[in-house]
């Protein structure tokens, strides 16, 4: 498999971007080694600019549940592409994606809509700081929430991938707000509150990690979220921005069972284009600007061709909803994981929730950062480039979930599995 012209842009594009790159993840730096640079997608498949055909588990990080360039996406947004690409001045699709979004969303009163899940997890914290008039907020290692200073924390993702839990950059006095716990560990929630309770705003969390791989919360976590923040007057912020419309229509919260008081949400929202939103109780919603006082605004926010990307990708997971064709897939892909770990005699854990999944090459169920950190990374990286040589297109780094979309079928899934088994048999020689 020839990567010549990717070789060459990736040259070019280091003379150009920090690191030859838009995001970190993308530049393959956790596998050692050269990013392919894409030209298109089509259905569950990427195509490289040497002509390489990818079977695609990535889906842009997340968004893509209907694979690339589905056909009601593509004439949503060139539709509104005709009428005018920003206008600065409300229109009436945002209403139709606010809708759609409070329709699924079971906690979801009132929302706003952002640009991207950073945008959406900096606003929320903000709301929370000033509902409740304290600083502090508490996260768990290995949760990702975008790259706004006082989350960027022991942070998962590709803050995971390359050791840097605190960017230089954070001071220490923007860190000094946030205490970071383990995730499931809801006896450490317990006594943070009971020693800080009064100093803390809200606690932020994925409520099926993603950013650390795929790390499933226990039900006894799930109970001390809902209630040990509340018992000290403090808000619970969901971070859905990928699980929302993932692991269910109504996310992660209608899937699990959880009333979050504020939901920050990105990816799917926006069917591939740049979209997040945060919302929630509407009093609490009521108290951001022009209706309240807490500041937050946006030139491109709401911007027409992103939202008639995210109604379109929204009317059609409502209207067709393929969660069950999903969920199906995932666990015979999943299965198929398993057996070729197995078979080749590699210690692995596999989780996974609905459509989102990791093998894990950790001979321990992963349910925190400190198990996760303790994969076997050289391992992941082999298998990375075996697949990827398969023409299966895999997470760049062992701490990214990946994610089977709409546009895959049974005979994509059994090709996945098939090259799995020839690839893990060569990583175990
Ligand atoms: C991707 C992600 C973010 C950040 O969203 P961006 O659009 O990349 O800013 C925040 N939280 C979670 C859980 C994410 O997966």
């Amino acid at each position: 498999m020839s990567r010549d012209r990717s070789q060459t842009a990736f040259q070019q594009a280091r003379r150009l971007m920090p690191g030859g790159v838009n995001s970190p993840a993308r530049a393959f730096g956790a596998v050692g080694g050269e990013p392919v640079f894409i030209d298109r997608g089509e259905g569950a498949y990427l195509i490289d600019v040497d002509g390489n055909r990818y079977l695609d588990y990535i889906g842009s990080w997340g968004p893509l549940i209907l694979g690339h360039a589905p056909s009601v996406v593509i004439d949503a947004v060139a539709q509104a592409a005709t009428r005018g690409t920003s206008f600065g001045a409300p229109t009436e699709a945002e209403s139709e994606l606010a809708e759609l979004i409070i329709d699924a969303v079971p906690s979801v009163e009132m929302v706003r809509l952002v640009n991207s899940g950073t945008e959406a997890t900096m606003s929320a914290v903000r709301l929370a700081r000033a509902a409740t008039g304290r600083a502090g907020i508490v996260k768990f290692a290995g949760n990702y929430h975008g790259h706004v200073d006082s989350l960027l924390v022991a942070a998962g993702s590709s803050a995971a991938t390359l050791s840097v839990p605190n960017s230089p950059g954070v001071t220490g006095g923007t860190a000094a707000d946030t205490f970071v716990l383990e995730y499931n560990d809801p006896a450490g929630l317990e006594a943070l509150f009971a020693e800080h309770g009064e100093r803390i705003a809200a606690v932020i969390f994925e409520p099926v990690v993603g950013n650390m791989g795929c790390v499933v919360p226990t039900a006894e976590f799930l109970a001390a979220l809902e209630s040990v923040p509340r018992a000290h007057g403090a808000l619970l912020i969901c971070d859905e921005v990928m699980t929302g419309f993932r692991v269910a229509y109504g996310g992660a919260q209608q899937r699990l069972g959880i009333r979050p008081d504020l939901t920050t949400l990105g990816k799917i929202v926006g069917g591939g284009l740049p979209v997040g939103a945060y919302g929630g109780r509407a009093d609490l919603m009521q108290q951001v600007l022009p209706a309240g006082e807490v500041f937050q605004a946006g030139t491109l926010s709401g911007n027409p061709l992103a939202t008639a990307a995210g109604v379109a990708t929204l009317r059609a997971l409502r209207d067709d909803p393929p969660y069950d064709r999903l969920e199906a897939l995932s666990v015979r892909l999943a299965a198929g994981l398993e057996q070729a770990a197995t078979t080749a005699g590699l210690p692995h854990t596999l989780a996974r929730v609905g459509s989102m999944m990791t093998l894990f090459f950790n001979p321990e169920p992963v349910t925190s950062w400190a198990q996760a950190s303790r994969c076997d990374t050289d391992q992941y990286g082999r298998y990375f480039w075996g697949m990827l040589d398969s023409g299966v297109y895999l997470p760049c780094s062992q701490y990214e979930a990946f994610f089977v979309s709409a546009a895959h079928d049974q005979g994509d899934i059994d090709r996945t599995v098939e090259a799995v088994s020839v690839v893990l048999a060569e990583v175990a020689k």
